[in-house]
C-alpha cells in the first residue's frame, strides 16, 4: 500500500509521504499548517506542481528565513533538501552546477579541498542554494562582491506553468532577476551554476577593533573597509550615553599559504569540525529579558581584544559563530523572536543612530546586532542598496514592540531605505512599494510567469507581494 502511495505521489522522502506539518521560520513565530512533501527528483517536483492545490505551493529550503516566506497555510510546501546533488564541477574555472536543495555547508565541505570557497556567506551555513538565490543573500563582503546572485551564472527553474526554463543574466534575464530575491514566487529553482572564488587556505586573517561608540565604528568602516574583503561590526544595542553603539569591528581577508606556519601548510585547506552543542528542546519564556541580554552584550564586548592584528581564524569562527549551538533560536522561548534588519542609504546614517538610541534608551532586549556596509544589488526585490545595514534580534511578544518597529519602518522608508524580506515577519504591506520602488515591474514579470497564481506563501499573502488579483 505504502509503495503504491509513493508511486502515486512521486515521493521518496524521509517517510515517502506528504504530511500535514506546522511550519515556522527561524524566529518561531506565526506557525501555520501545510502539506509538506520532500521530493527527491525533478520529476517528483513536476508532478507536485501540476497537482498544486487551490492554496498553491511554495518551495522551502532549510527554513532559515526568520519569518514566513517558506510557509503556505492550507497549501503545499516542497521541502527541497532532498535535491542536493552536484552535477558538474569545472575545477579549472571554479564553476559548479548543483541542485537547489544543497546546503552551503555541504557545498563548502566539497569545494574547499579543491581550493574554492563560497562567493557569499551568510551568518549561518545552514541555508540552501535555492534559499540563497530566492533571498539574494548578502555576506560580510557585500561592499566588495555584492549579493549571492551576482555569482550565479545560470539557474534551471520549473515555472508555475510547468515549463523547465534556463535563465541567466544574459539569457532570459527577466526571469533570472525576478527570481533573485523574488522569495520563491517565480517557481521552483531546480539547479544553479555558481562561480566560486579561489582560496589558498581555509583561514581568515582578521583585524579586530573594539570601539568606544557608534561614531568610532562607523568612521573605521567608512574609511577602511575597502582594504578588507570581509567586514562586520557586532554592536551592543543596549549600551547608552557615551557608550552608545559601542562595537567590535572584525575585518579580514583570506589567508595566503605564506600566512600559515610551515607546519600548518600541508593542511591549509582542511576544516576542523569543532565541537557543537544543541539548545534544550524547551526553554522557558523570558530567559532573554532586558537584564540578561544587557549582561550577555556586555560580556561579548569585554571579551574582545581592544585591538588585534593578523589573527588567524577558521572559517567557522569567522563566518558562523552562531552555528556552534544547534537550534539556538529556542533560547528565545516559546514565543519566539524576530530579527529587524534594514538598510539605509549612505547619506542617512543618522537613521542607524536614531534606531540604536531608541533601542538602548527604551531598554529593549536587543542582542546579536550586526552593522555592515552594502553596495548595490540588481534584482528588483533584492534587499541591498549602497549604505548601512543593521540587523538586531528582539524577543517577540513584548508589549509595544510592534508600535516601535512600525515607527522604525517609517523612518527607514522616509530615508529611502528598506526592510529585508528574508527577515521580516511583521511589516505593514503598504510600505512595500515605498521601500521597493521596482515592485510594480517585478509584479508584471511575475504575472506573466505565473498567470494562475500557483506560487503562494504566507509572506506573499501578508505583504500582498503579488498584489490582489
Ligand atoms: C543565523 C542566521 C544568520 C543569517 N545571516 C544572513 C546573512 O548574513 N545574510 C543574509 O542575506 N541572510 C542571512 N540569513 C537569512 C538566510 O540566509 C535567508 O533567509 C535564506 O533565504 C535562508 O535559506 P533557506 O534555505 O533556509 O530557505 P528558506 O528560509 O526555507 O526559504 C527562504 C525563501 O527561499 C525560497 N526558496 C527556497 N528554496 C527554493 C527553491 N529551490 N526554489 C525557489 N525558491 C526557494 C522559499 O520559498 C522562501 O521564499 C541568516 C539566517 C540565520 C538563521
Amino acid at each position: 500500500m505504502l509503495k503504491r502511495l509513493k508511486s502515486m505521489t512521486g515521493m521518496t522522502g524521509e517517510d515517502g509521504l506528504p504530511a500535514q506539518r506546522l511550519l515556522t521560520g527561524w524566529g518561531r513565530t506565526a506557525p501555520t499548517l501545510a502539506t509538506v512533501s520532500r521530493p527527491t527528483t525533478e520529476a517528483d517536483i513536476s508532478r507536485l506542481m501540476t497537482a498544486s492545490p487551490e492554496r498553491g505551493l511554495i518551495a522551502r529550503g532549510l527554513g532559515r528565513s526568520y519569518g514566513d516566506p517558506a510557509q503556505n497555510a492550507g497549501g503545499s510546501v516542497l521541502d527541497m533538501t532532498g535535491l542536493n546533488h552536484v552535477h558538474h564541477f569545472d575545477v579549472e574555472n571554479g564553476l559548479i552546477g548543483v541542485e537547489a536543495g544543497l546546503s552551503l555547508q555541504q557545498l563548502t565541505s566539497m569545494v574547499l579541498p579543491f581550493g574554492f570557497f563560497l562567493p557569499v556567506s551568510p551568518g549561518t551555513q545552514f541555508v540552501t542554494v535555492g534559499g540563497a538565490i530566492a533571498s539574494d543573500i548578502h555576506g560580510k563582503n557585500h561592499h566588495v562582491d555584492g549579493s549571492f546572485c551576482n555569482h550565479v551564472t545560470a539557474i534551471d527553474i520549473l515555472t508555475p506553468t510547468g515549463e523547465r526554463q534556463t535563465a541567466s543574466p544574459e539569457q532570459n534575464a527577466g526571469l533570472f532577476w525576478a527570481t533573485a530575491g523574488g522569495m520563491g514566487m517565480t517557481g521552483i529553482i531546480l539547479r544553479a551554476t555558481l562561480k566560486l572564488p579561489r582560496v589558498e587556505t581555509s583561514r581568515i586573517v582578521v583585524d579586530t577593533d573594539r570601539t568606544r561608540d557608534l561614531d568610532e565604528v562607523m568612521h573605521l568602516q567608512q574609511s577602511g573597509d575597502e582594504r578588507y574583503q570581509y567586514s562586520v561590526a557586532w554592536v551592543d544595542c543596549m549600551a547608552r550615553g557615551s557608550s552608545l553603539g559601542r562595537s567590535i569591528l572584525m575585518r579580514g581577508n583570506h589567508a595566503m599559504l605564506q600566512d600559515l606556519k610551515s607546519g600548518e601548510r600541508a593542511t591549509a585547506l582542511s576544516t576542523r569540525p569543532g565541537p557543537g552543542v544543541t539548545a534544550p528542546p524547551f526553554v522557558p519564556p523570558g530567559l532573554l529579558r532586558t537584564s540578561s541580554v544587557k549582561l550577555l552584550n556586555q560580556a561579548w564586548y569585554r571579551k574582545a581584544p581592544c585591538q588585534e592584528r593578523d589573527a588567524l581564524h577558521t572559517i567557522k569562527q569567522f563566518f558562523y559563530p552562531l552555528d556552534w549551538i544547534g537550534e539556538w533560536n529556542r533560547f528565545h522561548g516559546p514565543l519566539g523572536f524576530l530579527q529587524y534588519q534594514f538598510v539605509v542609504p549612505d547619506t542617512r546614517h543618522d537613521i542607524v543612530r536614531t534606531i540604536i538610541e531608541a533601542l538602548a534608551d527604551g531598554g529593549w532586549p536587543s542582542s546579536l546586532a550586526v552593522l555592515k556596509r552594502m553596495g548595490p544589488a540588481r534584482g528588483p526585490l533584492s534587499f541591498a542598496i549602497p549604505g548601512w545595514t543593521l540587523a538586531v534580534d528582539i524577543p517577540a511578544g513584548i508589549p509595544d514592540l510592534n508600535e516601535l518597529l512600525d515607527h522604525f519602518d517609517d523612518l527607514v522608508a522616509d530615508a529611502g531605505g528598506r526592510i529585508y524580506l528574508a527577515k521580516d515577519s511583521r511589516m505593514r504591506p503598504e510600505l512595500l512599494p515605498v521601500m521597493y520602488p521596482q515592485l510594480m515591474s517585478w509584479r508584471d514579470t511575475v504575472a506573466q510567469i505565473d498567470p494562475q497564481r500557483i506560487m503562494r506563501s504566507d509572506l506573499d499573502r501578508r505583504l500582498r507581494l503579488r498584489a490582489e488579483g
